[in-house]
């Protein structure tokens, strides 16, 4: 059976076309799940603003390829984050009733499951980090719409994890991020004017109001992290990260 299939480009544009899945997941080498399930739960985010990013943030997590706790940290509210984006109350079952057989699929979702609950244990201890990030990010936020809050809460998770915060989220890149961002958060994107890395940025807002989460320097110019903070004109990875 195919599916219509929403795919998001490395440039932002969407495209749309028909593919099976199983085909989809041969074409591909080796089984991809991250891109095979974006691709089924794209079919199910067309119609919200924000699917495309979405869809791969919750298939990423899935398949244990972020760094997001349980619910992405949402608790209770992950099923009305499931409503919004893809308009089913979750979309796991869908993906197994497609994949469930499949041997790939049920490793990578233990994978996801285990990384999930071990990501809680550490969002349990720094619940004030987090508070204080997703308050930074609410006050911000472009409008009432709840997917400014859950993402919000679902960055503020992120921003938890070892790696950019784009592949922490399970994105596919700095860019999708920076969309992602900027749909929800468009005047804490906008005032990032010197392209701090996003998880940097964050941290560094809330050094500004008194924490003491990042910033050792009184200056970002006397300060030797600052590779780590600034993307610099020779850093090759400065499209990516
Ligand atoms: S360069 Fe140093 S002072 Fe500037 S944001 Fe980074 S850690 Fe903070």
């Amino acid at each position: 059976m195919s599916v219509s299939v929403q795919m998001e480009l490395d440039d932002g544009e969407v495209r749309q076309h028909d593919a099976d899945p199983k085909v989809l997941a041969k074409s591909s080498g080796e089984r991809d799940w991250v891109a095979l399930s974006s691709a089924i739960l794209e079919c199910r985010a067309a119609r919200h603003l924000w699917g495309a990013p979405v869809s791969r943030l919750i298939a990423s997590f899935l398949v244990g390829k972020s760094a997001l706790p349980e619910d992405v940290g949402l608790g209770t509210s992950y099923s009305a984050l499931m409503r919004l984006a893809f308009d089913v109350e979750d979309v796991l079952p869908l993906l197994e009733r497609r994949f469930g057989n499949d041997l790939g699929w049920t490793h990578a979702r233990a994978l996801g499951r285990e990384r999930a609950r071990l990501r809680s244990v550490l969002a349990a201890g720094r619940e004030d980090e987090i508070n204080q990030l997703e308050a930074l990010l609410m006050e911000h936020r472009k409008s009432d719409d709840p997917m400014c809050g859950f993402l919000a809460r679902i960055v503020a998770c992120a921003c938890l994890g070892s790696a950019h915060l784009w592949s922490d989220l399970g994105l596919s890149n700095r860019g999708q991020l920076r969309r992602l961002l900027s749909s929800a958060f468009p005047d804490l994107v906008a005032s990032n004017i010197r392209d701090m890395r996003w998880k940097r940025f964050l941290y560094r807002q809330l050094c500004e109001r008194g924490g003491d989460y990042l910033c050792r320097a009184p200056s970002c110019e006397e300060c030797t992290s600052y590779a780590e903070c600034f993307i610099l004109p020779t850093d090759d990875e400065s499209r990516s990260h």
